[in-house]
């Protein structure tokens, strides 16, 4: 039997949150994606590891040779009984190849799903704040090609009526030829003074809207040197953008900041930047892995009822440890006998996940928080254990022996770093295009800094403000002779987040 099946799934323009759940789920189960030029490659993440990845290699799929090479891509893949994707950017039927390449797929026999996506005007539409209709500006809108227009005489749109009529009209495809375009819409009695937008990149971070009007959008574009992609809305409802965009409202709007994390933790706060309209590059300068040794874990592990408190500082700490315990057989009832003892918010939701709740916060997120607390008890002959990076401070051990407990602080996980950057990254740096760069642990500016190599990294990031989510961090970062520019006063993403807004407000 062959299960063979092509999901034709729109992208969605460029922002990667806007593909539809559907699309998601269609991704997530590929054996095969064929896909076009994406603005952010980002959406393959959510393709299997395993599945094959066939990048069309042309931008916008003019070329009909090449359109018979993908229509016979999906019929053969199809035919392998693979479950294909077929990604598109924005809308399938939307001025795509979508329909061409159902009709290929069904003349074949091949079953397949069309799974809508944001089209281009949409979205830009969306993030440039132009409504494309308004009950009292413009009550249709009408999505043209702009590039059609090769013979001046055999034109296939009605350009009387769009230039008419009073809604509003999106060209696609229509950068290239935007002067004529705009002249004929003039010629067929649209005044000169109606206002038109051209979105560039709709949707992405780098989204660019240039304003101008029928007479003058296409000298302005001339002069700021615009490319394509874009569409041009043009009609009354672009004068709306004055009042309702938002977008470019954002803190940090424009701002290209590198996030440089252990990559399985940046996701959420680049997500938070980059809902506050930043261009988020992330920069993995960790790499966590087991440590070189379980022993010393596991002893402490077997004997978990001999202790008195365990001290987790971290979430990477908290997973590690309770990853053990599952490996050696045991689950949080191991923990039954001690008391826990969490620093900051984050460690303590990862311990609750766990199904247990901390008896001891530390409310400073520094381990010398964690001594602070510890002060006001009696700790005398108390046995504690402290699973920890192998780079860990030793405030926390030494602290508390002082304080007459015995500590043990074994090994649960290591702080490697990758080999290199990534390559938009360094891109970045190399063309000076980068405004921030952020450093949550010590161990992100030194591993940084050993990736670059100390005098390489110092001179990329000259003119890049630097942010260190606090006064350790800083220190690390001095000390490699970098100048902290912004510094939250409380030690979480969170707050450093905040931080960087009121910085570039
Ligand atoms: N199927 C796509 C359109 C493909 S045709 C959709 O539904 O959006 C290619 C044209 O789409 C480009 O020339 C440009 O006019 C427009 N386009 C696609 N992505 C865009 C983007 N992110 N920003 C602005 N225009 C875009």
């Amino acid at each position: 039997m062959n299960n063979g099946i092509v999901y034709l799934v729109g992208a969605g323009p460029g922002d990667p949150s806007l593909i539809t759940l559907r699309g998601v789920e269609c991704l997530k189960k590929a054996q095969v994606v064929v896909y076009d030029y994406l603005e952010n490659e980002q959406l393959l993440g959510h393709v299997p590891e395993a599945a094959e990845r066939i990048y069309t290699g042309k931008i916008g799929g003019r070329h009909n040779q090449d359109q018979d090479e993908i229509n016979k891509l999906l019929v053969a893949k199809g035919r392998e009984g693979k479950a294909v994707v077929r990604l598109m950017c924005g809308d399938p039927f939307v001025f795509g190849r979508g329909g061409e390449e159902c009709e290929a797929l069904r003349d074949a026999g091949i079953p397949f799903e069309v799974v809508p996506g944001v089209t281009a005007a949409v979205g830009a539409s969306a993030y440039a704040g132009i409504p494309l209709t308004h009950r009292d500006i413009a009550v249709s809108v009408t999505f043209v090609t702009g590039q059609e227009v090769k013979d001046t005489l055999e034109s296939r749109n009605d350009w009387g009526r769009l230039s008419l009529e009073c809604g509003t009209v999106v060209f696609y495809m229509g950068v290239t030829n935007l002067r004529r375009n705009m002249q004929r819409m003039m010629e067929h009695g649209r005044s000169p003074d109606t206002p038109v937008a051209l979105v560039r990149w709709a949707t992405a971070p780098f989204q660019q809207v240039l304003v101008g009007t029928l007479a003058d959008i296409a000298d302005r574009a001339e002069e700021c040197g615009l490319k394509p992609p874009a569409v041009t809305i043009v009609g009354e409802v672009v004068a709306l953008r004055e009042k309702l965009q938002w977008l470019d409202k954002q803190p940090l709007c424009g701002k290209k900041i590198i996030v440089t994390r252990a990559a399985e933790q940046a996701g959420e706060f680049s997500a938070r930047l980059a809902s506050r309209g930043a261009t988020v590059l992330e920069c993995p300068t960790i790499r966590l892995v087991e440590p070189l040794s379980w022993q010393l874990l596991d002893l402490a592990i077997r004997e978990l009822s001999g202790y008195d408190w365990v001290v987790l500082t971290s979430v990477n700490a908290v997973r590690f440890f309770f990853q053990r315990l599952d490996t050696l057989g045991f689950d949080a009832r191991a923990l039954g006998g001690c008391r826990i003892c969490a620093v900051g918010p984050r460690t303590t939701d990862e311990i609750r996940s766990y199904g247990i709740k901390p008896d001891l916060v530390a409310a400073d997120y520094k381990a010398e928080g964690v001594v602070d607390e510890f002060s006001r008890l009696d700790m005398h002959n108390t046995r504690v254990l402290f699973p920890r990076a192998d780079k860990a401070r030793d405030v926390i051990p030494r602290e508390l022996k002082q304080m007459g407990a015995q500590v043990d602080s074994p090994v649960a996980y290591r702080n490697v770093f990758p080999e290199r950057l990534p390559p938009e990254t360094l891109f970045a740096l190399e063309k000076r295009s980068v405004d921030c760069i952020t450093f949550t642990s010590s161990s992100t500016v030194q591993n940084l800094a050993a990736m670059l190599g100390e005098e390489l990294m110092l001179d990329m990031l000259k003119g890049v403000a630097v942010a260190s989510i606090g006064p350790i961090t800083s220190k690390s970062c001095r000390e490699l002779g970098l100048k902290v520019d912004i510094e939250p006063e409380s030690y979480t993403l969170d707050a450093l987040a905040e931080a960087l807004e009121t910085h570039f407000a």
